[in-house]
């Protein structure tokens, strides 16, 4: 059987969870998804949560509640997934770049403010692969030019830095539970935040743009009457998949802990291997592995990447760096060799396999394939 790089782990617990959902009264919009979004919010320790359909709609959602406009550009990694961006663009924002740093693979905040003009609204930082980003340098910049910080935190559920989670650092913060990520709902994603405002906005944003409170009402017209204030969309995610996020919250602690013991386990197995780049370490920080990324010569790496699948070792690259995205390239004029970091890294990089279910035996074949293909 095919060992990918990531994957869910769902058991009968989870499945007994929905099951009930599906013989109750509310199949979305019930009393799942106020649970899931207060358990969460605790989790982190943010006052509030507002829980989405997919973690791309609720950075839509945080992008609008930031106020970005047509006018506006955000900055992020151009390692990321193309969502971190986009959810900029369908507000009609420009997307910028600045650079990875080498020693972390995300975001290089030394070259955040050269990039920063008076259109520059939000700055999106991603805890690429788990390693949680140094948020309080981008805080401090965001401070000074009056800016929006909205955390792609999509691979970082229960990390953390100097001993608190990631979720209420930034002015918003999102995590997704697609099947490959931390804990699943399926599809759907989460913002959390400290801040009233941005609350409020996100659930209306999340819901058509409208609104039943009283006191936000132009007028009222009855207890049927509700009021469309801005545009809004569909983005509601289902009791259905908040009672199967409930369930697998309750086992995150235990799937992040045996995410660090496969890491762990990697890096000793391949330490004095000069052909694998061992992902970077953090002081004082809890790094959750939701990747384990290597990078290998980049004249072997589709030589290894290719091995790997005939022996039935499903890695993946992370990522295709955004700013060579064909779309990106027709729209905004970026080329190859205008993020020289990101573009070497790309050519290097494999995620190898990391997940809960993974067992001792199919990690020792990985490494044993791997060691064997570098030597
Ligand atoms: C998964 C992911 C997203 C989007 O989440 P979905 O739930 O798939 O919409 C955004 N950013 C990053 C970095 C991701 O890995």
């Amino acid at each position: 059987m095919a060992i990918p790089y990531g994957r869910q782990w769902i058991d009968e617990k989870d499945i007994e969870e929905v099951i009930k959902v599906l013989k109750s009264d509310w199949l979305t919009q019930g009393p799942q998804i106020e649970k899931f979004e207060e358990e969460i919010a605790s989790y982190v320790g943010a006052k509030y949560a507002v829980a989405f359909n997919s973690g791309t709609s609720a950075l839509h959602g945080a992008m609008f509640a930031a106020g970005v406009t047509k006018d506006n550009e955000i900055i992020s990694s151009p390692i990321t997934f193309v969502a971190s961006t986009n959810a900029g663009i369908y507000l009609g924002a420009k997307p910028i770049f600045a650079d990875i740093d080498n020693r972390t693979y995300c975001i290089d905040t030394s070259k955040i403010e050269e990039k920063i003009t008076s259109k520059t609204k939000v700055i999106v930082p991603v805890d690429y692969a788990g390693y949680p980003v140094d948020i309080e340098k981008i805080n401090e910049i965001a401070k000074k030019y009056n800016l929006v910080v909205i955390e792609d935190a999509a691979h970082a559920l229960g990390a953390q830095r100097n001993g608190e989670k990631v979720g209420t650092q930034a002015d918003m913060t999102m995590f997704s539970f697609h099947p490959v990520k931390h804990i699943t709902t399926g599809e759907g994603g989460i913002i959390t935040t400290n801040n009233e405002e941005y609350y409020e906005k996100l659930k209306i944003f999340r819901s058509h743009g409208i609104t039943k409170d009283e006191t936000k009402l132009t007028r009222n017209e009855g207890i049927w009457y509700y009021e469309m204030q801005y545009l809004g969309y569909n983005y509601r995610i289902t009791d259905i998949q908040c009672a199967l996020g409930r369930s697998q919250l309750r086992k995150l602690e235990s799937f992040i802990d045996r995410r660090i013991e496969i890491a762990k386990k990697y890096d000793e197995a391949f330490k004095n291997n000069p052909n694998i780049q061992l992902p970077p370490k953090k002081e004082n920080a809890r790094h959750v592995y939701h990747l384990y990324p290597i990078l290998v010569p980049k004249e072997k790496r589709s030589y290894i990447f290719n091995k790997l699948r005939e022996k039935d070792i499903f890695a993946q690259v992370h990522y295709i760096p955004v700013h060579t995205q064909p779309y990106y390239r027709i729209n905004y004029g970026y080329k190859y060799g205008d993020y020289p970091n990101a573009e070497e890294f790309y050519e290097r990089e494999i995620s190898i396999p990391i997940y809960p279910k993974l067992t001792n035996i199919e990690q020792d074949y990985v490494i044993k394939t791997l060691n064997e293909l570098t030597k």
